[in-house]
């Protein structure tokens, strides 16, 4: 299964990919922890990627697509995969549909007026990547599913959601349209009810597309 997952950011991709890569057993490609991997290993692809991520921009898509490219052309990744937060713009689109055919893009539609707090709020577990927010964690700094230490993410600041935020509408959100007239678009809502409820529609889909 080739799968993309679609949202806005704090819509709950990595939350939703941690579970379908679990379930499903599919590679679970996230753009953004492979820029945080080359940005704390000071790698010069993390050198360009953090003056972009740290102003809430877009690291530039030649870059990105090259390593989208390399990554899905890895052995794990003959049976499927599923990428989180790639595509982002058109462009980049484009460029996958020049080396792959997607079997379905999940669109984590979610309200606008919760993202702040989510956002602002995320703890992040730097093993397995899970999510959580700082409300429910009751000072809890471990990771319930592995143990890994939760920090917080540098970009999750209330400086650079908003400029996150308008790049999601001015280009990743025409996305939507562009997958939707491909019919390969699965929307699925995101609301303040336990992500369980969420993965639980996505779960449905997937074993009916298996099947
Ligand atoms: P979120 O969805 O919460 O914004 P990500 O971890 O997916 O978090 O992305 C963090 C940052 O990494 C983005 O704000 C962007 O700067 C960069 N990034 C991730 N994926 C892409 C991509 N496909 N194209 C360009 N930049 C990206
Ligand atoms: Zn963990």
């Amino acid at each position: 299964m080739k799968l993309i997952l679609l949202g806005a950011p704090g819509a709950g991709k990595g939350t939703q990919a941690v579970r379908i890569a679990e379930k499903y057993n599919v590679p679970h490609i996230s753009t953004g922890d492979i820029f945080r991997k080359n940005i704390k290993e000071q790698t010069p692809i993390g050198v360009v990627a953090k003056s972009y991520i740290d102003k809430g921009q877009l690291v530039p898509d030649e870059v990105t697509c090259k390593i989208v490219e390399d990554r899905i052309s890895r052995a794990d990744c003959q049976n499927g995969y599923m990428l989180d937060g790639f595509p982002r713009t058109i462009a980049q689109a484009e460029a996958l549909d020049k080396i792959t055919n997607v079997d379905l893009v999940i669109n984590i539609d979610v309200d606008f007026s919760l993202l702040l707090d989510r956002i602002c709020g995320r703890r992040v577990c730097k093993d397995c990547g899970e999510t959580y927010h700082l409300k429910r964690l009751n000072g809890e700094t471990k990771c319930a599913r592995c143990g890994g230490d939760l920090y917080q993410r540098k970009d999750d600041n209330p400086e650079t959601v908003q400029s996150r935020l308008d790049v999601y509408n001015a280009q990743t959100a025409p996305l939507i349209a562009y997958y939707t007239e491909k019919g390969l678009i699965f929307n699925v809502h995101s609301d303040e009810r336990p992500p369980e409820v969420t993965f639980e529609k996505i779960a449905q889909k997937l074993d009916t597309l298996l099947k």
